[in-house]
């Protein structure tokens, strides 16, 4: 069978082992930095995942050194008009019900993040089949949101995980499971000081799964994906449903959607008085932290 979407630019999808599918980002030039078509191809991805009844298991991986350093902030998720949406986020319709994606100030801002960033991860988070993230190098922000709707995160043990959107004079990226991935103190830490964990703290709080070296990253993961691939597809299913269903009992789509309220004051704000999105000074201060080692 060839893969309806196996030729697009931004992510390559390989069949390793039998009932396993592995999703490739593959933007390794721009550290696998996330645009709009890289999304939506991502969720075609899953898309093809889904309907396909030979995939029991799917891997998400990054080509290169990096998973991923979160969202392309060159690519334009803001726009204008319709000719520019399709221009920059390609021809897919919403896979949400958001529209209003051209209007201007928060209106228009919102529409995107509902759709492509918390939309699109929520979808992936209840994606039926068991997904496995394999993580190595820096995993930032929207990076770290890829890995966290995966069930299960692989760390080689080169990999760091970050979220420093504060020093952008906002709550956290878009995603704000935070508290539930790393413990309410930790989430704190790691939102207030804008700083990384490594691979083997992240195991420690019970955010990642396993911490492998570097090199055997791939050969663990798909191991894993293999021993999963031999239980029966209902059972898995099933038992995704009820840890996630607990997880919904905890309130954890309420939380999601005020947290991203709370976000969206905050690109509000920052466009009244710096006239961008985020805080200008965001990328420097995390530098100048990042030197001083604190
Ligand atoms: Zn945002």
């Amino acid at each position: 069978m060839t893969d309806p979407i196996a030729d697009v630019r931004s992510i390559q999808i390989e069949r390793p082992a039998d009932h396993v599918l592995r999703i490739v980002l593959d933007r390794a030039d721009r550290r696998n930095a996330q645009d709009p078509r890289m999304l939506y191809q991502l969720n075609d991805a899953f898309d093809l995942a889904g309907q396909d009844d030979e995939v029991k298991v799917v891997i998400l991986a990054g080509e290169g050194p990096t998973f991923s350093a979160g969202h392309d902030l060159r690519a334009a998720f803001a726009v204008t008009d319709e000719g520019q949406r399709r221009a920059e986020w390609g021809d897919h319709p919403a896979v949400s019900c958001w529209g209003g994606f051209t209007q201007p100030g928060a209106e228009g801002w919102m529409a995107m993040e509902e759709e492509l960033f918390l939309g699109l991860c929520w979808r992936w988070r209840n994606f039926p089949k068991p997904t496995i993230a394999a993580t190595q190098g820096k995993v930032i922000a929207g990076g770290l949101m890829l890995a966290w709707v995966c069930d299960l995160i692989i760390a080689g043990d080169d990999a760091t995980f970050s979220d420093p959107v504060v020093a952008f004079g906002l709550n956290g990226h878009e995603y704000f499971v935070h508290a539930w991935e790393l413990g309410a103190r930790k989430a704190k830490e790691l939102l207030f000081t804008g700083g990384a964990i490594t691979a083997e703290e992240a195991r420690a709080l019970g955010m990642v799964n396993r911490v492998v070296p570097r090199e055997q990253l791939a050969d663990a993961t798909l191991a894993l994906a293999v021993r999963i691939a031999a239980m029966p597809s209902l059972g898995l299913k099933l038992a995704k449903q009820a840890v996630n269903q607990s997880l919904d009992a905890q309130g954890q789509w309420t939380a999601l959607q005020a947290a991203l309220s709370l976000h969206e004051i905050g690109h509000s704000h920052n466009r009244e008085v710096h006239g961008s999105v985020v805080d200008p000074t965001g990328a420097e201060r995390i530098r100048r932290l990042s030197a001083a080692g604190t």
